[in-house]
C-alpha cells in the first residue's frame, strides 16, 4: 500500500481535493475549487479531474505514488457500483463517477456519501477513535447522521440508516424538503434558521443581522455568529429555538440507541460555540437519565477537512473495518 491517497469532498458549493497520509490522516496538500449553481455534469467532471491533477502537481507526486482515490458526495450514492444516484445540490443524477475516474487515472476509485465519509474520518482519527457504539451528527445546511455499531457504520436495509434530519418532531409541522411535515431538518438546519430569520424580519422584528445580509445570498454561519456576539436578540431567539428542536431529536436518539458518545459536527456546531453548548445542555435535560448516564459528548475534530480525509480513507475503512 502506498503511503498517500487522494480524497475528494464533493459538495454543493465546492470541490475540496486533498492528498492524505493513510497512516495519520494528515493532509499533505489540498486544492479547493468553487462550483456554481446550475452547472452541467460535464463541467463538474472536468473540475474534479482538474483538481486531482492540480493537487498532484502541487505535492510534486505522480499518480503512481497514490494508493487510491475516494470521493464523498453530498447526496445518495451506490457505494458498490460507484454511482452518484441523486445529488440535487451538486446537480448530478445517475453518474458513474468511479468508472470515469478509473479510466482517467487508472487507479481504484471508492465512493461514499458526505456524512458516511466524515464519520469514517472520525472513526479512524477523530472523536470516535476509542468508541464502539456512537453516533456522528452533522448540523449545517442540512442535518445528517451516521450510526456506528461495534466500530462499523450501519447502512440499514436500503443504505439509508441514520437519516436523523428526517425524524419527525412535529407531526403537523413545517414542510421539509423531503415532502414530509415536521422533520428535524426543517427546524434545526442552517436553511431552517435562515427561513425563520427572514420570517421574523418580514414581521417587523429588528435584527443586527440585516447589516450583513446580501440580497439573494444565503445567511452564513459566520453572519449568525457575528450577530450573536453583538447581542442580537432575534438571532439568539431563533438559534435557541433551533437548538431546542435539535436537542429534542438527539435526546430521542440517545434514549433509543444508548450510545457511548455523540460526536457533533457541521458548520453550525463548528462555527457557533453557544449553539453547540446549549444543544448539549438541553439534550442532557431531556434524556432518560439511565440512557444518557453513559453518553459522552464531543465535537467532531477534523473540521472542514473531515470529508476529504474520510474520502481518502474509504479503502482502508472498507478493507479493515467494515
Ligand atoms: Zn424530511
Amino acid at each position: 500500500m502506498n503511503k498517500y491517497s487522494i480524497g475528494i469532498d464533493l459538495g454543493g458549493t465546492k470541490i475540496l481535493t486533498a492528498i492524505v497520509d493513510n497512516t495519520t490522516g494528515e493532509v499533505l496538500c489540498y486544492t479547493k475549487i468553487k462550483t456554481k449553481r446550475n452547472k452541467s455534469e460535464e463541467k463538474i467532471i472536468r473540475k474534479i479531474i482538474k483538481s486531482i491533477k492540480e493537487v498532484l502537481n502541487e505535492a510534486q507526486k505522480d499518480i503512481s505514488e497514490i494508493d487510491s482515490i475516494g470521493i464523498g458526495a453530498a447526496g445518495q450514492t451506490n457505494r458498490e457500483k460507484g454511482i452518484i444516484i441523486n445529488a440535487p445540490n451538486i446537480g448530478i443524477e445517475n453518474l458513474n463517477i468511479k468508472e470515469i475516474l478509473e479510466k482517467e487515472f487508472n487507479k481504484t476509485v471508492f465512493l461514499g456519501n458526505d456524512v458516511e465519509v466524515a464519520a469514517v474520518a472520525e472513526i479512524l482519527f477523530g472523536g470516535g477513535k476509542d468508541e464502539k457504539d456512537f453516533i456522528c451528527i452533522f448540523v449545517g445546511t442540512g442535518v445528517g447522521s451516521c450510526i456506528v455499531q461495534d466500530g462499523k457504520i450501519r447502512h440499514g436495509a436500503t443504505g439509508n440508516a441514520g437519516e436523523i434530519g428526517h425524524i419527525i418532531i412535529e407531526y403537523n409541522g413545517r414542510k421539509c424538503g423531503c415532502g414530509a411535515n415536521g422533520c428535524l431538518e426543517a427546524y434545526a438546519s442552517r436553511l431552517a434558521i435562515e427561513k425563520r430569520i427572514i420570517e421574523e424580519l418580514n414581521k417587523g422584528m429588528k435584527s443586527d443581522i440585516t447589516n450583513y445580509i446580501k440580497e439573494n445570498k444565503p445567511i452564513k454561519t459566520a453572519m449568525l455568529r457575528k450577530a450573536l456576539s453583538n447581542n442580537d436578540e432575534t438571532t439568539r431567539l431563533i438559534l435557541d429555538e433551533a437548538s431546542s428542536y435539535l436537542a429534542t431529536g438527539i435526546a430521542s436518539i440517545i434514549n433509543f440507541y444508548n450510545p457511548s458518545k455523540i460526536v457533533l459536527g457541521g458548520g453550525l456546531i463548528n462555527g457557533i460555540d453557544y449553539f453547540y453548548e446549549r444543544t448539549i445542555e438541553l439534550t442532557k435535560e431531556r434524556t432518560l437519565k439511565i440512557a444518557s448516564s453513559g453518553t459522552k459528548f464531543d465535537r467532531a475534530r477534523l473540521g472542514d477537512f473531515a470529508g476529504a480525509i474520510g474520502a481518502a480513507m474509504i479503502k482502508e475503512y472498507r478493507t479493515n473495518f467494515s
